[in-house]
């Protein structure tokens, strides 16, 4: 008790208040559990927003970063290291693309994606430099840089940071017809979160993302699809794309892509779009170091060796199968893919998330109104039951 309390109250005095966490400090963690410094044990359900889809700490790739450590794990890309190219060729394999660009967080790899697209549009397409346009959905979370914010509908996100930056136009989240309408011949990209995370699990109509596929096609537009927290088998696939049998010319991955050990992000398309980066135009000192490019290896090597993908299709069904059993007023909608579940309420979600970390359970609100349930995907069967258990417990105490 005493040591959480400590460590809130120094934490609090020396950090930018830009984060509301729960009053919960974490010390240990391995697999689907974790420690805080009092002893007490949680399961995670956030799985640091799917950053941890492979479990905390996961043996193998602990063993990797081990390895790597003991050999190299910075050169910066003013020279070759002998891990770039092999996870190069590895996440070409999953994406089905031929060009990756390395970053290290989810809202550098979108920055990377909408450089990539405006100068496409004004190498290939033709467009008028200062004047290509990206078109992004209403509800978006792309990560909390100047462009990243720049693309959001929230206010709040923008408010006395201005100016943002110019060229984004927003459609809204599963309108087709908006989307056909927003696109100008400076149309250079259509970016997409195939399933919204942080507006809280909102899945958009089914066909929208096939539809929007063919209309960027026709109107020679990139669709770049930010799977930084849908990929990587959050949802039931590989990618969340495919639950619409979508191929976007662009891959935004992040998050899960370093295993929860490593920061690790990328952009993957082919070499007539990542193609327009050439020496100078792009790139970042820590993007692609070994140590990270290890780590990331043996993270997809996990989510293939312990079919995680399948995973999390299976469970994800079972649990939301389990969560809408639960009966309680206040629950407006219960929804998800996969291992990526949102309860949505008509009460603020806070209350239930502290009451569920009290019964041993760590789950954060998005929203407002929506309770997130995303643990990682090696989580068992035994688990979610146990956790399944805690949430009626809670659901029903606040009846
Ligand atoms: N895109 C999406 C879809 C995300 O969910 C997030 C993070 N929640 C980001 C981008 C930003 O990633 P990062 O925090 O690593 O910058």
């Amino acid at each position: 008790e005493n040591h959480t309390k400590k460590l809130i109250e120094k934490t609090e005095q020396y950090g930018a208040h830009n984060y509301q966490p729960l009053p919960v400090v974490i010390a240990e963690a391995e697999g689907v559990w974790v420690k805080d410094v009092d002893g007490r044990r949680y399961m995670d359900m956030l799985s640091a927003y799917s950053a941890l889809n492979q479990g905390h700490r996961h043996p193998k790739i602990i063993q990797a970063l081990k390895d790597q450590a003991d050999r190299v794990t910075l050169t910066s890309r003013a020279f070759y290291n002998d891990k770039l190219g092999e996870w190069y060729e590895k996440v070409c394999q999953l994406t089905k693309k031929d060009m990756v660009l390395p970053m290290n967080t989810g809202a550098e790899a979108v920055e990377t994606a909408v450089k990539a697209a405006r100068r496409w549009a004004y190498d290939v397409k033709g467009v008028p430099d200062n004047k290509a346009e990206i078109i992004a959905c209403t509800g978006n979370f792309h990560g909390r840089t100047l462009l990243a914010v720049s693309l959001s509908s929230e206010e709040e996100y923008k408010r006395g940071f201005g100016p943002m930056i110019g060229g984004i136009k927003l459609i809204p989240y599963g309108d087709v017809e908006a989307l056909r309408a927003a696109i100008t011949p400076n149309t250079a990209a259509f970016l997409v979160e195939p399933i919204q995370g942080e507006a809280g699990i909102r899945i958009p109509p089914q066909g929208f993302l096939k539809e929007a596929e063919k209309i960027c096609r026709e109107n020679r537009v990139l669709l770049m699809a930010d799977e930084v927290q849908t990929g990587l088998g959050r949802t039931g696939k590989l990618f969340a794309v495919e639950w619409e049998d979508v191929t976007p010319d662009v891959f935004i991955l992040g998050k899960a892509l370093g295993g929860g050990v490593m920061p690790i992000s990328c952009v993957a398309a082919n070499k007539d779009i990542l193609g327009v980066f050439n020496p100078g135009s792009h790139g970042s000192t820590f993007g692609g170091n070994p140590l990270a490019c290890a780590v990331s290896l043996a993270s997809l090597e996990v989510i293939e060796e312990e079919k995680l993908v399948e995973r999390s299709l299976k469970l994800g069904n079972d649990l939301l199968e389990k969560l809408r059993g639960i009966k309680h007023p206040s629950v407006k909608e219960i929804r998800g893919r996969g291992l990526f579940i949102g309860i949505e309420l008509t009460e603020p979600a806070r209350p239930f998330c502290e009451a569920l970390k009290e019964e041993g359970l760590l789950c954060k609100e998005t929203h407002e109104n929506v309770i997130r349930f995303a643990p990682p995907l090696v989580i068992t069967e035994e688990e979610l039951d146990w956790a399944v258990e805690r949430i009626r417990k809670v659901f029903e105490e606040k009846n």
